[in-house]
């Protein structure tokens, strides 16, 4: 038998020309489940995980999983497990972590729109720390904590003004974007959150941005942030921990991230050789922990030859993949089963009534009609961004350990679509 791992995704090989994922063969899911599916690979996220682990082994850090990334309720439970904790951007997510069992205290409460009733429930479940993204966040937090009568331990989220060179819809730390507070307002800010009642200054925290390929970005936020701690303990306000967000990208197109590991081994260097090695670290990664653990698994429905383009028409969509649509997104795409043959080019396309419904463009594939293909790097920013537009049900998801593979979340009905509809007499 011969076996070849797929680029990028330690735990997804070929064996004989069939793609597994570890142990399991990906056309005996999709003949049990249908397509589209969702395929996860347990051992590559905690491969993921490892790499970080790794990088902080013996200091004080937390690595809380951005679940924004993939909120799955089998795929919480695997981070649950490893011990990691959970960064949320909102409410729903807040239940969903609480549900696959995390503890408030291992939670961070992230996003620029808190609203009141989502920051009384997270006083309620004693939430590790609020990511403060504004001044006025603070005056509101600190009436709901004083109203509450308990204490909300705090970060402000700094803009560091640099440009991580991605996307511009996922880069977060540049002047003009919403998120953080600006670098010039910061150690305002934190006096302002030290005078304030029913708050606590815990720490400081940056997110620059999504998808992060380079080293440079994150080195040069680390100096700002460092500069920040500096100016903000000279003026008074201790700061507990240093929270560095997440964003670092997964190899989708052979562009090929730093590791985690060796990332951090930088950081912290510079971290150390400016005298903060022993503050308490947090991280907030999602793309890099699961983006390569998932493959999308879909059918070839149709081949249809045009004059300047040749289509391959599948059964999954923008609804399931959205990152092609919303921001160019690039996911490889290859065969379940590999039949060799003569490849042509084609532009892969969803049965979605929109032109920007694409996966794939200009892909040189040997398909056939009925043929299974995996859309790779599937396995952040796809579930759970997944909608049900055209009355398309979302996929079904399949968490593999081993020679196991679990459903994690069945295919979506119609019945499950209109449930709380009601016509209007
Ligand atoms: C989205 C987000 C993350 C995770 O980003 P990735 O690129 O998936 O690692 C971390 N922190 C905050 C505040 C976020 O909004």
């Amino acid at each position: 038998m011969t076996t070849t791992a797929l680029p990028g995704h330690p735990h997804f090989t070929l064996r004989d020309g069939e793609l597994f994922a570890e142990d399991i063969r990906l056309q005996d899911l999709a003949r049990e489940h249908g397509t589209p599916l969702f395929v996860y690979s347990k051992a590559s996220m905690l491969r993921a995980l490892a790499a970080y682990q790794r990088g902080f082994a013996g200091r004080k850090a937390q690595i809380c999983y951005a679940m924004k990334a993939n909120s799955s309720l089998g795929v919480l439970q695997v981070f649950v497990q490893a011990g990691c904790g959970f960064d949320i951007v909102s409410g729903g997510e807040l239940e969903r972590a609480l549900i696959a069992g995390a503890k408030g205290k291992d939670i961070i409460f992230s996003g620029v729109g808190k609203t009141r009733a989502e920051m009384r429930r997270a006083l309620e479940v004693g939430v590790g720390c609020f990511n403060v993204e504004s001044e006025a966040e603070l005056d509101v937090l600190s009436e709901v904590a004083v109203a509450a009568g308990r204490t909300a331990p705090v970060s402000i989220r700094v803009n560091p003004d640099v440009d991580p060179k991605t996307h511009p819809y996922i880069s977060t730390g540049l002047k003009g974007n919403k998120f953080g507070v600006a670098h010039e307002r910061t150690v305002h800010a934190y006096q302002r959150a030290a005078s304030l009642p029913g708050l606590k200054v815990v720490g400081i925290d940056c997110h620059i941005g999504s998808q992060i390929t380079d080293e440079g970005p994150y080195l040069d936020a680390m100096d700002r942030v460092l500069d920040l701690v500096q100016a903000v303990e000279a003026a008074g306000v201790p700061l507990h921990h240093i929270d560095f967000g997440g964003g670092l990208g997964i190899d989708y197109d052979g562009v090929v991230p730093p590791g985690a590991d060796s990332l951090w081994r930088k950081l912290l260097a510079k971290i150390d050789a400016r005298g903060y090695g022993d503050r308490h670290f947090m991280i907030e990664p999602g793309r890099s922990l699961v983006g390569n653990a998932g493959v999308c698994l879909t059918e070839v429905l149709y081949l249809k030859p045009g004059a300047q383009k040749n289509f391959c028409v599948v059964d999954a969509a923008m609804n399931d993949l959205p990152r092609p649509a919303m921001y160019q997104g690039h996911h490889n795409i290859v065969p379940v089963s590999s039949r060799g043959g003569d490849a042509q080019t084609y532009d892969v396309v969803g049965p979605v009534c929109e032109s920007g419904d694409w996966i794939g463009r200009d892909r040189a594939l040997s398909a056939q009609q009925g043929d299974l293909l995996a859309v790779l790097s599937a396995g952040a920013y796809c579930m759970s961004m997944a909608s049900n537009y055209n009355t398309r049900g979302r996929a079904a998801e399949i968490l593999v350990d081993g020679v196991r593979a679990h459903l994690i979340r069945e295919r979506e009905s119609v019945a499950d679509q209109v449930r709380l509809e009601r016509t209007a007499s």
